[in-house]
């Protein structure tokens, strides 16, 4: 289990101040995750003198809550993602979409201790209007990443319409995790080049997946589906499940363990991208 030591405003506030010191002192923000050092809903945000934005490690730290666009750097080098660093032995698993959750996927990731990251949908009856979800995928370890907002195909679609999608479906989960990640993931994994260019101006890389746990298709098997991800499995592997799959809770009880047998740390996206050029920096 995570630590719970919940850090009062008057204890959170020199601690923020060392962080900025300490990040203008080495040039970078050293990586605390901080959704996991307090929780901030316990923030009386109105008499906050926090800075409005922040750089922590991996991501954004913010108390607006809406008109978030612009707050990301652009996201360079324009490339989409399917693998993270191979000279780390970490595989990261990622879960998409939040149509039908299994809750029994949230609770064993919270009992291993697990980081992992989740692509929430921001419409279509998730993120928008289930804060309960968002706030208990984050609470299950999730850094939680956009899936879109309506999670139509985004190829094809003009430049208005897939920068739209990306802020409204982040503005929906920021507006309970207060933070921003600066990745996202398409219905399907599909793109083309103007959108991946588009996302990356909006401070969005694409990540897609080194393999699927093939938790989309009727009729599968957990043997197949265990085989199959210990069969593809890589230094640096980014796994695709889904929160309503086939056999999506069985498969990760059983992966999970023999992943971790093989000698490799079971974590989110952004450890597997450390290393990468594929980091959040802060914007200078
Ligand atoms: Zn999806």
């Amino acid at each position: 289990m995570k630590t719970s030591n919940r850090i009062t405003k008057t204890a959170l506030l020199p601690a923020l101040l060392l962080a900025v010191l300490a990040a203008a002192a080495c040039g970078r923000v050293k990586s605390v995750p901080l959704h996991q050092a307090f929780s901030f809903d316990k923030i009386d945000k109105s008499a906050s003198v926090l800075p409005k934005d922040m750089v922590v490690g991996d991501h954004l730290v913010t108390y607006d809550e809406t008109n978030l666009a612009g707050k990301l750097p652009p996201a360079r080098p324009v490339q989409a993602i399917t693998c993270g660093n191979p000279e780390l032995k970490r595989v990261a698993i990622t879960i998409d979409d939040g149509w039908n959750t299994d809750m029994r996927i949230l609770e064993l990731l919270k009992e291993w201790d697990i980081e992992w990251t989740a692509f929430l949908i921001g419409g279509r009856g998730v993120a928008e209007s289930n804060l309960d979800l968002v706030r208990a995928v984050r609470d299950a370890g999730a850094e939680v990443c956009n899936h879109t907002y309506s999670h139509y195909v985004m190829s094809g679609k003009d430049h208005a319409f897939v920068v739209d999608e990306l802020w409204r479906s982040q503005e929906a989960i920021t507006r309970v995790t207060h933070e921003i990640y600066p990745y996202t993931r398409f219905s399907g994994g599909a793109y083309d080049n103007a959108c991946l260019q588009w996302a990356a101006e909006q401070g969005f890389w694409m990540v897609n997946w080194t393999v699927s746990s093939g938790d989309t298709s009727k009729g599968v098997t957990v043997d197949f589906q265990v085989n199959n991800i210990l069969g593809n499995l890589r230094p640096g592997a980014i796994i695709l499940f889904h929160f309503g799959g086939y056999n999506t809770y069985e498969v990760l009880a059983r992966v999970i363990p023999e992943i971790q047998r093989r000698g490799y740390e079971v974590t989110s996206l952004s450890r597997v991208l450390e290393g990468t050029p594929f980091v959040l920096r802060a914007p200078d």
